[in-house]
């Protein structure tokens, strides 16, 4: 089925309705960063009576923290952020991203590489195709795609025109790693095809990955997404806010203040009447008057 889903076939979109997403990581609790994100994607798909859907990005197990996903999900419903559709698990999609790379080596479009960090960065820290015609075994490799789709440039519906490092894009990069792991790149592409995405609202930290996951709908001969991303919430020292640096859990038992700053954080100018509203009230009034050329390219925060 992925033959006829992932290779040549190009689905028209032109009526195709709205479909957004939210794909957290489940290496934590929701921060005032990922609710940005949350909130954003959401708004954008519900202003448009798009669906909305939620995917947990649960590949990288040793960066896992137990019970993240549930509350991850339990903080979106007290923001009444409710996703259509069943969540859907990374951790459940192995045999498709399988039959994916099965099919890339099949049509040698990608290869075994056994280089390691050290020797790239030796040679001034791009690939430049070493293994390519090596035929290296598969044990103790790492897969490349073979790059016949250099992305130097793309446009983003916040961040305008994008310039992206011409040598990195062109590498031919990693979709599966040695340690056995997919490639971010690779599941988060297989999935936006998979789950029907026709616009992607994330952070800024993801725009520079965004060239390599354009090479990988061309090569898959799939229609790409719009891509929108967010500015993203730095600390006064300048730090992103994430996980890594214990950014603080928002509240879940008063949403209505930590709503009201990530809808101002994107630009738009919450009625000062809703300060005393409900959570539903809050996010019927964003959805009715979500202006994404608001959003700001970048933003700071202080905490
Ligand atoms: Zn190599």
């Amino acid at each position: 089925m992925f033959k006829h889903d992932f290779f040549g076939n190009k689905s028209e979109r032109s009526h195709v309705q709205y479909r957004g997403r939210f794909a957290p990581s489940p290496s934590g609790h929701l921060h005032f960063g990922s609710l940005i994100a949350a909130l954003g994607s959401y708004l954008q798909a519900k202003h448009q009576r798009g669906k909305w859907l939620v995917r947990i990005e649960d590949i990288d197990k040793p960066r896992e923290q137990l019970g993240a996903d549930k509350s991850i999900l339990s903080t979106l419903e007290a923001y009444g952020l409710y996703w259509d559709e069943q969540v859907l698990y990374q951790s459940q999609q192995s045999d498709l991203y399988d039959a994916v790379i099965a099919e890339l080596l099949n049509q040698r479009m990608s290869y075994y590489c056994q280089c390691t960090r050290a020797q790239i960065k030796a040679i001034g820290g791009i690939y430049q195709g070493h293994c390519k015609h090596l035929n290296l075994s598969p044990d103790g490799s790492a897969l490349r795609l073979i790059n016949h789709h250099p992305i130097g440039q793309f446009s983003d519906k916040v961040q305008g025109e994008v310039l992206v490092n011409a040598a990195l894009s062109g590498e031919d990069f990693i979709i599966h790693r040695r340690d056995g792991l997919y490639a971010y790149q690779l599941a988060v592409v297989i999935d936006d095809i998979y789950q029907g995405i026709t616009e992607v609202v994330r952070g800024c930290d993801l725009l520079e990955p965004t060239a390599r996951q354009i090479t990988l709908y061309k090569t898959l001969a799939q229609p790409q997404p719009d891509y929108a991303h967010l500015p993203l919430a730095v600390t006064e020292q300048g730090y992103k806010l994430s996980k890594q640096n214990a950014a603080p859990a928002i509240d879940k038992t008063h949403p209505q203040p930590a709503l009201i700053s990530a809808l101002t954080f994107l630009g738009q100018q919450p009625d000062p009447a809703l300060v005393d509203a409900s959570v539903e009230q809050i996010i019927g009034w964003a959805i009715d008057h979500w202006q994404l050329d608001k959003v700001p390219q970048r933003r700071e925060i202080s905490l």
